[in-house]
């Protein structure tokens, strides 16, 4: 049988439940194949659908199932491990057009949305009954919920928050055979069988399609204070990051850059104005009500007792946002160092961090391969990014070895490959390091139970 013999009774089914401008086919698909991660490897599907209800997932999922044909779950693209990535003959779902806010409910504290919402939709739909979503990836304005919640993405303000999967009560999800369930509790407590909402939480698309997320929400926090300060070494830094989360008061940021980012910063943007020559930087903030001026000024004293060349403190928020504006320009910043960069996104205990940076530098050393290290301390998340130069082969080649090398250090350190960005196909390769044969075939067992003809998103996260 040919590609077209399967093909074609299959978009004839397709277009029987969606409308021909909800299914896009051939070059047009090129804008949905790939996420934004460094060196990954997609394919051309079938076709791209965009449903627009969780009844129009499932027909397309029952669809899919008949045909045994892979079918990749989509948001906004914006996933740095080729989860979302298209995999040849598939059939691509993105999630944009479920973009409905169905309910913030003030009295429970809740919000339920469609998967496609974006992260600050979500956040902005809560400030406006003063309550709180507090789940910020860097990408926050891209990002859909339902792409956040496969990942169980982080952000800045986990060091106090917690990550996505710590909101998530309730997940509507198509399953494999197009059935439509409902997983979790809308209520703070919920034991009722087990909890296959949290196993859904960062599963990448592979056990079922989110369509609908109901969140826990916050009361509405302080307009936060901040202060950053440079250290003419790292290890100053992480020994003044470590005498913040020992302390009693709880920053709700607290995060790094290493000599190298800084100097790629004020390269990329010299009104960054970062000290020159510093060996590293942190930035503390404090939201908390009644409070976060005072946390601030009793931060920068351990800042300063520590050591600190250059502390720097914004009560209002605009000097906030400049202090903070610097961080935010990382990834281009050490882009343009080599023109080509891979992003990693480790995570240890934050006990093994001096190791870890030691680490680093030992590989940058052995290889002779640029890694630039910055990210959130305060959680032991750290994202260091190897350079390399895209016209020489070489460089290349170091730098996934390099790569190679970060993880498995991280491993050896009771760490793990990825703390918030996901595995997709980027570290597949170093899962088994990670979970050993047991967990491994335990994980493929589960996978197996959600999906026994191994259609969602195959060759993704295991
Ligand atoms: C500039 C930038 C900054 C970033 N900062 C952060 C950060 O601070 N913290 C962080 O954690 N990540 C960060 N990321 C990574 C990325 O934004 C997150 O992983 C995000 O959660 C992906 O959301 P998305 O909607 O783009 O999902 P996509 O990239 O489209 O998909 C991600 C994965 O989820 C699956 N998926 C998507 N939607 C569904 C669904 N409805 N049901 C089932 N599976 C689904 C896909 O198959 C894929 O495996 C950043 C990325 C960029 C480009």
């Amino acid at each position: 049988m040919t590609m077209t013999d399967v093909a074609s009774p299959v978009l004839d089914e397709l277009a029987a439940v969606l409308t021909a401008a909800q299914i896009v086919t051939g070059p047009r698909t090129e804008s949905n194949r790939r996420d934004q991660s460094e060196g990954t490897l997609s394919g051309e599907p079938l076709a791209v659908v965009f449903p627009a209800s969780t009844e129009e997932v499932a027909a397309v999922v029952t669809i899919a199932a008949a045909h045994r044909i892979p079918i990749v779950p989509q948001g906004a693209r914006t996933g740095l491990a080729g989860g979302a990535n298209a995999i040849a003959g598939a059939i691509v779902l993105s999630t944009t057009r479920l973009k409905k806010i169905l309910s913030v409910d003030a009295a429970n504290q809740t919000a339920t949305v469609q998967a496609g919402v974006r992260t600050i939709a979500l956040a902005r739909a809560a400030e406006a009954v003063n309550l709180f979503y507090p789940p910020d990836p860097g990408s926050w304005r891209a990002s859909t919920i339902g792409g956040n919640v496969a990942t169980n993405a982080g952000g800045m303000l986990c060091v106090k928050y917690g990550v996505t999967g710590n909101f998530v009560r309730q997940l509507t999800v198509v399953l494999a055979d197009g059935s439509i369930v409902k997983t979790g509790q809308r209520t703070i407590k919920g034991v009722a069988g087990y909890n296959l909402t949290a196993l859904l939480v960062g599963s990448e698309g592979t056990l079922g399609i989110i369509t609908e997320i109901t969140v826990g929400l916050l009361p509405a926090p302080a307009s936060p204070s901040g202060v950053s300060a440079t250290f003419s070494t790292a290890t100053d830094a992480l020994a003044a990051a470590n005498t913040i989360v020992a302390g009693s008061r709880r920053p709700s940021v607290l995060e790094f850059l290493d000599g190298a980012c800084i100097e790629a910063i004020n390269a990329f943007d010299p009104a960054s104005a970062l000290p020159r020559g510093a060996g590293a930087l942190l930035l503390v903030q404090s939201d908390q009500i009644g409070q976060a001026h005072d946390d601030v000024e009793a931060y920068a004293d351990v800042l300063r007792a520590a050591g600190a060349d250059d502390v720097v403190i914004a009560h209002d928020a605009e000097s906030l946002d400049r202090l903070m504006s610097a961080r935010r320009l990382l990834h281009p910043a050490v882009q343009a160092v080599r023109g080509g960069c891979l992003n990693e996104d480790i995570t240890v205990p934050r006990s093994q961090l001096p190791a870890l940076l030691a680490g680093l530098a030992e590989i940058s050393r052995e290889l002779d391969v640029p890694i630039s290290t910055g990210g959130h301390i305060g959680d032991g998340n750290l994202h260091p990014v190897i350079g390399y130069d895209p016209a020489a082969p070489a460089e290349l080649e170091a730098a996934h070895v390099a790569f190679a090398r970060v993880i498995g250090l991280a491993i050896s350190l009771d760490g793990s490959a990825s703390g918030e960005h996901g595995i997709g196909v980027l570290k597949r390769a170093h899962l088994d390091d990670e979970l050993g044969p047991v967990l491994r075939d335990l994980q493929l067992r589960v996978k197996a139970a959600f999906d026994p003809l191994g259609i969602l998103n195959p060759g993704k996260k295991l």
